[in-house]
């Protein structure tokens, strides 16, 4: 891809509109990315739009990244549009001269809204005023407007601006995607992550016109090995990932990127900032505690209880300000006003700000035992008034990411839970630690004792923590003092090599040929470095959370419901849902009734073939991805027909799963938390070790 090609033809975009650029090439954008689904071209379409904007009308770009990603605001600043579907039709039958009977029936015909806006607009005879040309900004601008528009006559302000958008919009296709971004539902599968991949990628090769940072990958370079063309894309994904880890928050990133590029300095830019949640850190599953001793062989590692509750990010400023944020980073303050006025308190004499993880618990605040989950969720959302709290609760805190203006994160888990400890004061009942003991994988019988005692107490098993960069054997050998992250690189690099050769000598020492786990917090991601192990997971049955994503006609007895049911594990690295299976086995009766009813073809949860699902067969129905189904199978097999994964085990060949059956409906998962293509291949790889014991788990490292 050229800009200097391709721009002149674009211009006509933004020609004659005061250099904006026009609301109609976002919607080319969203035009081309669903007519394909293929990821690649998904990925290159948005670098492309990126790359137009940064070239050539940067001030349109964060707006169109907040469209393109079908949000005005991060999840933690509560800007929402508040439009009902009825003031969607309202002006859709104003402006395009529609009745009542004749609105219903194009719903009935297509279902969705913002197909409904393309059929209507291309019947349009009319024209009110003559249409101005809907502008990106413009467009971003009124969704502001609306979204901040309260009180009396709100809703006759935003129906105004609903109105005027699709009046001006250009063409039915403007239209449709108008009223998708109006009613939140854009469809394009454009997550966070392709956007991330995308801008990254739209960075390393252009810049804004007034910009002075050096353009990573100049065309000439673009001749570059394949190797290193992919090392630099991923370096640079990688960097706008972590950035965006710790300020989830467009409105930071963008004017960043476009000031300095694709730099490390990025990352200083997006620093943690007080009352600016980061994305927490997550524990990769382990099927039980044998499996966690033998990923953590050689590495001294913290056991905690993993406590029932609600994850909080605790933020204090020197003022004594207290934010608290959820797992998903929504603002939890108004809900626990009992800990705002507590947390001032929890600090040291030598602690002014910080920001803290931990797990809320609902707790008899007299004997300080634990309650069930359920009890805490008998807490109102909002609001609480501090007098009338009837479910106590108790923080349990077990990391601590920034203090006194420092960032921590690269500091190791022993370090910043030793400043945590020291530098706090519990409050009884109130704040404290999580419970732990430190271990080693010798320490198997303490190890379980721990675990028995955790699950006694009804918590839902342990969280195991490496505590240090380096394992043991090599921490006794460096200089005494600060492990700096060049030693723990270097370590890397000869743990690397030495396993390299241990190889050639078929020497299959396992510690040595482990990859580094470091023990730093690393937002936003699931590592090896936090395990879990909880009481539930059974040790000879792997299973799997998969989302529902087709169905077809059953036969026989089950004609009047959906069966088989097509399932698909996510890709976050490119946004798709990849088929690995369809189900047969496990459902009640019942269970097909209530799905028929909730697929049922006339209803908004049934969807034209989406472009981001991967997968080649013909389904009766598509169902709309939004619940999260656990599944038991037997065994994971290479295949021809499903997609899932493909590529990570098999060059030409996804995987699939023998004999599926349904489990339970996971109520407690969004989509975005079902398991991934690599889950699926960790487990397949995790299958082929069980069946050669020679060739140990870390085959695959
Ligand atoms: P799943 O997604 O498999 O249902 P989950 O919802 O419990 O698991 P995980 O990421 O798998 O979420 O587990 C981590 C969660 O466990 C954290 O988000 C936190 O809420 C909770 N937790 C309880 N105790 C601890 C602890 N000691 N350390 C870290 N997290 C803890």
């Amino acid at each position: 891809f050229d800009p200097g090609k391709y721009l002149p033809e674009i211009k006509r975009y933004w020609a004659n509109h005061g250099g904006d650029a026009l609301y109609g090439l976002l919607t080319r954008c969203f035009v081309l990315v669903n007519s394909t689904q293929s990821r690649i071209k998904i990925v290159d379409t948005l670098v492309n739009l990126l790359r137009i904007l940064i070239e050539g009308d940067p001030a349109s770009l964060l707006p169109a990244v907040w469209l393109a990603t079908n949000s005005i605001s991060p999840p933690y600043i509560s800007l929402e549009l508040g439009l009902g579907g009825s003031a969607i039709s309202k002006a859709l039958k104003k402006i395009c001269g529609l009745d009542n009977s004749g609105l219903k029936a194009l719903y009935d015909k297509h279902g969705d809204a913002g197909d409904v806006a393309f059929e209507a607009k291309k019947r349009q005879s009319f024209t009110l005023r003559k249409p101005k040309p809907l502008s990106i900004q413009g467009v971003f601008q009124s969704l502001v407007k609306v979204a901040n528009s309260k009180g009396t006559g709100s809703q006759d302000f935003k129906q105004r601006i609903v109105e005027r958008l699709l009046q001006d919009a250009q063409g039915a296709e403007e239209s449709r995607y108008l009223v998708r971004t109006l009613c939140q539902h854009l469809r394009i599968g454009a997550v966070k992550t392709t956007m991330l991949i995308a801008l990254s990628r739209a960075f390393l090769l252009s810049r804004p016109p007034n910009a002075s940072f050096p353009i990573t990958l100049q065309s000439d370079l673009i001749k570059l090995k394949k190797e290193s063309l992919a090392e630099t894309y991923s370096r640079g994904e990688e960097l706008v990932k972590a950035c965006f880890a710790r300020r989830p928050n467009y409105s930071d990133l963008v004017p960043s990127l476009l000031e300095i590029g694709i730099s490390d300095e990025l990352l200083v830019r997006c620093g943690l900032a007080l009352h600016i949640p980061l994305r927490p850190m997550l524990g990769s599953i382990t099927r039980d505690l044998g499996e966690m001793l033998t990923k953590l062989q050689g590495r001294d590692f913290s056991c905690e209880y993993k406590y029932d509750g609600q994850r909080a990010q605790v933020h204090c400023d020197k003022n004594g300000k207290v934010s608290i944020f959820s797992r998903h980073l929504e603002v939890m303050t108004d809900k626990y006003p009992d800990l705002v006025s507590l947390v001032p308190t929890i600090r040291g004499e030598s602690v002014s700000s910080f920001i803290l993880d931990g797990e809320i618990v609902a707790i008899d605040p007299v004997r300080g035992d634990l309650k069930a989950f359920q009890t805490l969720t008998n807490r109102a959302r909002k609001d609480v008034d501090i007098g009338s709290i009837k479910v106590d609760v108790c923080l349990f805190a077990f990391d601590l990411m920034y203090l006194n203006e420092e960032e921590l994160l690269n500091r190791p888990f022993r370090e910043r839970r030793e400043l945590l400890r020291s530098l706090f004061v519990e409050v009884p009942n109130q704040f404290t630690w999580v419970k732990n003991i430190d271990a080693t994988s010798t320490d198997s019988e303490t190890v379980l004792e721990f675990f028995k005692s955790a699950t006694d107490i009804k918590c839902e098993g342990i969280m195991v923590k490496v505590l240090d960069n380096l394992p043991r054997s090599i921490l006794s050998q460096s200089s005494e003092g600060e492990i700096t992250k060049e030693a723990t690189t270097k370590a890397g690099k000869k743990t690397k090599s030495k396993s390299k050769a241990n190889e050639k000598t078929g020497d299959r020492d396992k510690g040595t040929r482990r990859k580094a786990l470091l023990a730093t917090y690393e937002p936003d991601k699931r590592l090896d470095s936090w395990l879990k192990v909880k009481k539930d997971y059974n040790a000879s049955a792997d299973t799997i959370d998969l989302i529902p994503v087709a169905g077809w006609h059953g036969q026989g007895r089950k004609a009047k419901w959906w069966s088989p049911i097509l399932l698909a594990v996510r890709n976050p690295e490119t946004g798709s849902l990849e088929a690995v299976t369809k189900c047969i086995s496990g459902f009640t009766d019942k269970f097909y009734q209530a799905n028929k009813d909730k697929y049922d073809e006339s209803s908004d949860n049934v969807i034209d073939r989406p472009s981001y699902i991967e997968y080649d067969g013909h389904p009766d129905v598509w169902f709309e991805p939004q619940e999260v189904w656990e599944m038991a199978f037997a065994d994971i097999t290479k295949s021809p027909t499903y997609l899932a994964a493909l590529g990570l085990v098999d060059e030409e060949r996804g995987l699939s799963m023998r004999f599926p059956r349904f489990l339970k409906i996971r109520e407690d998962k969004s989509i975005e938390e079902a398991s991934t293509s690599d889950f699926l291949a960790e487990l397949w790889r995790k299958q082929e070790a069980r069946a050669k014991p020679g060739d140990g788990i870390e085959e695959g490292d």
